[in-house]
């Protein structure tokens, strides 16, 4: 089976996505930094994001185990994520 991420989410906020250099989507919440725009995972993983490396949609990549057990459930809009999203 092959795997497809979304497209890049640019104006991202909150939610599941895969974010640079991982490829695992993620259930990713804002916290808030001097030094620029982070985001920590349910999970506990903290990464930042910029406009260079915006997270990508989580296409039908197998959803992160941990984040899944408590995070909000994948809504039909993310998994289809190709084009901008806002929420
Ligand atoms: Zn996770």
């Amino acid at each position: 089976m092959n795997f497809l991420s979304g497209g890049p989410i640019h104006k991202f906020l909150r939610g599941w996505a895969i974010f640079p250099f991982k490829r695992t989507p993620h259930y990713w919440h804002p916290v808030h930094r001097s030094d620029g725009k982070a985001f920590r995972s349910v999970c506990g993983i903290e990464s930042k994001i910029n406009e260079f490396a915006p997270p990508l949609g989580p296409g039908n990549f197998p959803l992160c185990k941990k984040c899944k057990r408590t995070a909000p459930a994948i809504t039909p809009k993310e998994k289809m994520t190709f084009v901008e999203q806002e929420r």
